[in-house]
């Protein structure tokens, strides 16, 4: 079914984003540390930062607690009263993958060398900023997502969920052919950017190249009948096309 035109494309350059989904929700940290002007100054920052925290002071309580309520990571000390930051990941790792982040004494090769042998993901040395500390958690969470990346490429009222390869405009599926799909994903990842045919034939049909730049014009012929929009892909005479937008 073919969407009707409609006003809202006067819009399309201002709606022109990136839309990456699911990916910041609220993660809940538990942070080990008994020193209380660290413990209080991460804290704040992680919350600062949309974290929720967990603070606790022992390696035995930190135990307790990741079998309380799921956890996405630790910030586990390694001095600590009771069994200390090493025992409490060995323990941890026996029975859960949760990323473990050490923050470790400043110099001590030994400390993290044992840290990574107990299965910690990473360390952090004392003293640290909160930002890097942040920083390093952020990575950790992004390496360790467990869900698989969802990412859509918005531009106007074309939406494009690229991994599940679907499209839809207004809310209504569009049935792409593969190739049209890959085309019309690089545009709008380049939205605003002029591109060449032989740049699309290169970055869409990689060493494939039936018909030569014919194909090109042929395929943003199909996508302009199909998606219903025909300023979103625009024509730049003597060039190539853009994605209308940024
Ligand atoms: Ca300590």
């Amino acid at each position: 079914m073919r969407p009707r035109c409609r006003r809202e494309y006067v819009d399309v350059a201002a709606a022109a984003f990136r839309v990456v989904e699911g990916r910041r929700v609220e993660a809940t940290i538990l942070l080990v540390e008994d020193e209380h002007s660290i413990g209080q100054l991460v804290r704040d920052y992680l919350k600062d930062e949309g974290y929720a925290v967990v603070w606790v002071r022992s390696g035995e309580e930190a135990l307790a607690e990741v079998t309380r309520h799921p956890v996405r990571l630790v910030v586990l000390d390694i001095g600590l009263p009771g069994i200390d930051g090493f025992e409490v990941c060995r323990r941890l790792r026996a029975r859960s993958e949760v990323p473990v982040l050490m923050l470790t004494a400043r110099d001590e090769e030994a400390d993290r060398v044992v840290g990574f042998a107990v299965g910690s993901d990473d360390y952090v040395p004392k003293p640290f900023s909160p930002r890097e500390l942040a920083a390093r958690i952020k990575a950790i969470l992004r390496r360790t997502d467990p869900r698989p990346p969802h990412e859509m490429l918005v531009l106007g009222d074309v939406v494009l969920a690229r991994e599940a390869r679907e499209a839809r405009v207004a809310g209504l599926q569009v049935e792409l052919t593969p190739r049209e799909f890959d085309l019309l994903c690089f545009l709008i990842d380049n939205a605003g950017v002029v591109l060449g045919r032989e740049r699309l034939l290169e970055q869409v049909w990689g060493l494939e190249f039936p018909g030569g730049t014919r194909t090109v014009d042929q395929h943003i012929a199909q996508l302009r009948a199909k998606l219903g929009r025909p300023d979103l892909i625009q024509t730049v005479f003597g060039v190539g096309y853009k994605a209308a937008g940024r």
